[in-house]
């Protein structure tokens, strides 16, 4: 027999029918789906009744507890022929409604055989079976097990909650604890870059003291000897040796004038690198501060080295975004490291170029450009000076390294520049050849 659609629909709303009126245990309407040797299969094997009646009862013996508690879900009906009669086979999660809330309970399996009679269509056999562990021996759907098993699961989830508010307050101990641990870790790793900082100062600072002391010590030295000079009678004072010690000493007095500046130098650098962690962050238009400090620090080169021969270049990107910065801060930045750049442009001997190429001698050039990245801008100040040796490459961001005669450098600028821009947020890169030039790039994030 082929199964039509219309008959398919009208025997699946018949077998629906069916279980509707089963699971509300309306006996009378359900038994009026069997014939009368219906045969009815359940899960145990005393299940299995022969007839309209029997099998009737023991299904209200089923469902009548159960009476409205009980439904299907997430069912799968398949409908097929065999021969003259369709096999209707279900498998379906069951569930159950314990104390208002609806629980899963198994899941269901159902093979049901139907005949056309002269009355319609008919159940002939049903096996409902549940692969069930609840159920015991001669008992339908286990509610009072699954009461059971609520206030089981009631009683683990408080105990579960007791326990896990217990290990909260622990971790909340465990943090405090982390907490206080990694403050004193900052304060000791404080303390020891304050240690290192301690250190560098006083070997900087001891060693223009120590020629300070030397040369006023030698100098004291002199003037006795001029002194005990000019104790002698007319004829045995030599004025030549006097005139010599007299000048000696003048050399001397300009020595620690010298090494006296170098350490007030380095103090002055010090109060700065103290003074970077002042000033407010505001919108800033990094173009004019660039414009503004090049042109500031070309000047005082020019009144530094009279003959400085020196040029230089403003390359600006017109849509370079304003950035949040501490502008004092930046633009000392900027001016440390375009100082260096006239500083040691001033140095080179470009005329040598001359004489190597044959070519016209280049103008030394120190030259400042401002470009927009994805979410960065950044700053690049270039000059074609002597570059920086690998050798010191990567010496020259630690504090107090300098190659510069004592009164033109303390070695502070780049180490303090490396703070402030990482402190913003920033990267300070070098990108150097000898006998070319060198290329600070300084990004600031958008
Ligand atoms: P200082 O300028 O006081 O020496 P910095 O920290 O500013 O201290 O610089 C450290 C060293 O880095 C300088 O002494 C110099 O050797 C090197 N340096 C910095 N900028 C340049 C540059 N543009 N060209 C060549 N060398 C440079």
């Amino acid at each position: 027999m082929i199964l039509r659609k219309k008959l398919k629909e009208e025997l699946y709303q018949l077998y629906v029918n069916y279980f509707e009126s089963l699971f509300n245990a309306d006996v009378k309407r359900y038994e009026s789906f069997f014939v009368d040797n219906f045969i009815q299969i359940g899960t145990t094997q005393e299940e299995v009744f022969f007839s309209k009646s029997e099998s009737g009862t023991y299904l209200g013996t089923f469902v009548e507890p159960v009476a409205g508690k009980i439904e299907f879900r997430n069912r799968d009906i398949r409908l097929v022929t065999v021969d003259k009669l369709v096999l209707i086979i279900e498998q379906a999660d069951c569930y159950v409604n314990s104390e208002e809330v609806w629980t899963f309970y198994d899941q269901a399996r159902v093979s049901s055989l139907m005949k056309k009679t002269d009355v319609g269509w008919k159940f002939v056999q049903q096996h409902i079976s549940f692969p069930d562990s609840r159920t015991e021996k001669g008992q339908t759907v286990a509610l009072e097990k699954i009461k059971a098993e609520n206030i089981q699961l009631k009683n683990a989830v408080k105990s579960r909650t007791i326990e896990l508010e217990r290990i909260n307050v622990e971790l909340e101990k465990v943090i405090l604890k982390l907490k206080s641990t990694q403050a004193q870790l900052i304060q000791s790793e404080k303390l020891a870059a304050f240690g290192q900082l301690t250190v560098g100062i006083a070997h900087e600072i001891q060693n223009p003291l120590n020629f300070v002391n030397n040369f006023s010590e030698v100098s004291r030295e002199l003037i006795e000897q001029v002194k005990s000079e000019r104790l002698k009678i007319a004829g045995e004072r030599d004025e030549r040796l006097e005139d010599e010690l007299l000048n000696d000493t003048a050399q001397n007095l300009e020595k620690i004038r010298h090494h006296g500046n170098r350490a007030d130098e380095i103090v002055k650098a010090m109060l700065e690198h103290s003074r970077t962690s002042t000033g407010e962050s505001v919108e800033t238009d990094i173009n004019t501060l660039a414009d503004e400090f090049l042109k500031l620090s070309y000047h005082r080169m020019r009144a530094k080295y009279k003959n400085l021969q020196a040029d230089f270049e403003i390359h600006l990107d017109p849509d370079l975004p304003k950035i949040s910065v501490i502008p004092q801060q930046i633009g000392r930045v900027l001016l440390n490291i375009i100082n260096n750049a006239f500083q040691a442009i001033s140095e080179k001997d470009l005329s040598e170029s001359k004489k190597l190429t044959d070519l016209e001698p280049i103008t030394p050039l120190v030259s400042i450009s401002t470009k927009t990245l994805d979410d960065m801008i950044e700053i690049s100040i270039s000059d074609n000076g002597p570059g920086i040796p690998d050798a010191i490459k990567d010496k020259i961001f630690q504090p107090f390294f300098t190659t510069k005669p004592a009164g033109q450098g303390t070695g502070l600028g780049l180490s303090l520049s490396y703070d402030i821009v990482k402190a913003h947020g920033g990267e300070i890169k070098v990108k150097s050849h000898v006998g070319e030039g060198t290329t600070f790039s300084i990004q600031l994030p958008i």
